[in-house]
């Protein structure tokens, strides 16, 4: 038996897990990000942490197929990253980096494509070679697998859903710097932004007039308990994520479209919601679709890093 790591690699945290090679979580642990000094520490600081867990082990380097990374920003099938704002990396060739610093070889993803591929290997996705993942939070990120095989495009950008326009007329501006994105109405501040314009557009009484600061949780709360503002952000809601996935799959034509993210918490209330204006939308070709729930949560980027370095190395 060989062995592997997957890590996911965040902005705040770094998450590391050690797997067999079929795919066993063995152990898993976590190390802050040191994002001190342009990030200079954080490859180092991964290295210790896996030399270590090796050496405490006594686990010959010999057995170990590889190390996959998943990062947060775009990066080549060749491991070049290209900026990680929220880490300070410019532009640089991690896999080369972290390989040198190991001597183990290591691939490198996008990190929203990687937790795609885990839940493609060992989650919603598992048995389907089509499916798309959108990980609904506080913006919206997203991975497809298309014949078996994550998109990861010419500039590692593939299955950057979250952009894709949706309101030609929208006036406020995406994190991105244009308007009218999916990721400003299908996200997690999308519930809110929406319950926020319907309360500022009309006098109809709410119990989210009271609330201070209206997160998602509270929108699903109101409409849940009556509330008419509740109901009707979250059918424009609905109406917006199952134009966004209807649109996707008629390019995608997907088994499985599996929905991760803080919004998921909802549960079947949002598959619920989501299924009618799917199906008014999508091409008729395409519609046979099944919805379902992330299911490895914090751990599918792992999951999906270590998949990474068992594909290229095995
Ligand atoms: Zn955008």
């Amino acid at each position: 038996m060989r062995y592997g790591f997957g890590i996911d690699l965040g902005g705040t945290t770094v998450k590391l897990a050690y797997f067999d090679e079929q795919g066993n979580l063995l152990y898993k642990w976590e190390i802050p990000t040191n994002t001190a000094d342009s990030g200079s520490h954080i490859l180092p600081d991964i290295a210790a942490a896996v030399n270590g867990y090796l050496q405490e082990n006594q686990i010959e380097k010999s057995s170990i197929i590889g190390i996959g990374i998943g990062v947060p920003g775009p990066v080549s099938s060749k491991g070049v990253v290209n900026k990680c704002v929220n880490l300070g990396w410019g532009v640089f060739n991690i896999a080369e980096e972290l390989s040198g610093l190991t001597d183990l070889p290591v691939k490198a993803g996008n990190d929203a494509n990687v937790a795609a591929l885990g839940e493609y290997w060992k989650g919603g996705g598992a048995g389907c070679e089509n499916m798309i993942m959108a990980t609904l939070g506080t913006g919206v990120g997203g991975g497809i697998v298309v014949d078996g095989r994550v998109l990861h495009g010419a500039h590692g950008s593939g299955g950057e859903i979250g952009h894709l326009v949706l309101n030609r007329d929208e006036t406020e501006r995406c994190g991105c710097g244009k308007r009218g994105c999916a990721e400003q109405y299908c996200s997690a501040t999308g519930v809110s932004t929406l319950a926020k314009r319907l309360l500022a557009a009309s006098d109809t009484s709410s119990s989210l007039r009271s609330v201070e600061k209206i997160m998602a949780k509270d929108v699903f709360d109101a409409a849940a308990a009556g509330d008419e503002i509740g109901k009707a952000a979250l059918e424009q809601y609905f109406a917006y994520l199952g134009e966004f996935l209807a649109n996707l799959s008629c390019v995608i034509d997907p088994e499985v479209i599996v929905l991760g993210g803080g919004v998921c918490k909802a549960g079947q209330v949002l598959l619920d919601g989501i299924e009618p204006y799917f199906h008014k939308y999508v091409f008729h070709a395409a519609s046979a679709v099944r919805f379902t729930i992330a299911q490895l949560g914090n751990d599918a980027g792992a999951y999906g890093a270590f998949k990474l370095a068992l594909d290229a190395f095995a």
